[in-house]
């Protein structure tokens, strides 16, 4: 859950069209006209980030407060509690993990957004506020819980900001985890903590 308090505004007097803004916009909240070299922001998309304004070179962008904040946020559907933690453990998260620490975001409710329809990282981020804080850390768990679900994301506009899955400890190789063990990396039983972690139950009642 996140309120949303802010609002991106372009100056259309300094503004170049130079579409920097809409490729690094997490939510695809900016469409750039190129042949009027003007971006405009749609404002029932804006999560008030402020990636675009940090990154425009013109400084044609500024943060304006709304006059009504909203709020945003998915909850767990009655009846959807099992299929959630489900997709959760799949994707090597407990349900109750933070996925992006800047916004507080559960695994729980990524996992519900995309229950419920979020096909992309940018949808999940529309509807949870997911990676609109660093925009660093958590393209990672949404691309593992998309892939988790089935679903394979493409990213959007060329791909800045965005790169694809790294690997996790249930990734490495038999070969690389024989070859690390003799200098002092004991994987296997890195992935046994890892899945007691995630297989606790949840504190919640
Ligand atoms: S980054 Fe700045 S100059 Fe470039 S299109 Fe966006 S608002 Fe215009
Ligand atoms: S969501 Fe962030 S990057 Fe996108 S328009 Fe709003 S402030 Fe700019």
């Amino acid at each position: 859950m996140r309120t949303i308090r802010m609002l991106a505004v372009v100056d259309p007097e300094l503004c170049t069209g130079c579409t920097i803004c809409d490729r690094v916009c997490p939510t695809l909240a900016i469409v750039t006209d190129r042949k009027a070299h003007l971006a405009a922001v749609e404002a029932d998309r804006c999560s008030g980030c402020p990636a675009c304004e940090q990154r425009c070179p013109e400084g044609a962008i500024h943060m304006v407060v709304r006059e009504k904040p909203f709020d945003i946020g998915v909850q767990v559907l009655p009846g959807d509690r099992e299929r959630v933690d489900a997709l959760c453990r799949a994707a090597r998260f407990h349900p109750e993990q933070l996925v992006c620490y800047c916004t507080g975001t559960r695994a729980d409710e990524a996992a519900a957004a995309i229950l419920q329809g979020a096909h992309t990282p940018e949808e999940i981020s529309l509807r949870t506020g997911i990676r609109t804080g660093c925009t660093v850390e958590c393209l990672q768990p949404m691309l593992r819980l998309l892939d988790a679900a089935g679903v394979r994301a493409e990213p959007p506009k060329g791909g800045w900001q965005w790169y694809g899955r790294t690997v996790t400890a249930w990734d490495i190789p038999e070969s690389v985890k024989r070859r690390y063990a003799e200098r002092g990396f004991y994987f296997d039983e890195d992935i046994e903590i890892l899945e007691r972690v995630v297989n606790a139950p949840s504190q919640e009642k």
